[in-house]
């Protein structure tokens, strides 16, 4: 299973979590704030590249 990681928008904190097929909410353990997934820059140039590769 893929592991992603997640900030808190509350305290800023991170966690690698691993989620399931279904994008359940994730909660922080340091404040039950609500955490969001850190996307990775060179993930998102990855994907970048690969659309404009797919566009032509
Ligand atoms: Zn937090």
């Amino acid at each position: 299973m893929p592991a992603y990681e997640y900030v808190c928008s509350k305290c800023g904190s991170k966690e690698i979590r691993i989620t399931g097929i279904n994008d359940h909410k994730v909660f922080c353990d340091q404040c039950d704030g609500e955490m969001f997934r850190h996307v990775d820059p060179e993930s998102l140039l990855a994907s970048y590249a690969t659309s404009q590769v797919n566009a032509r």
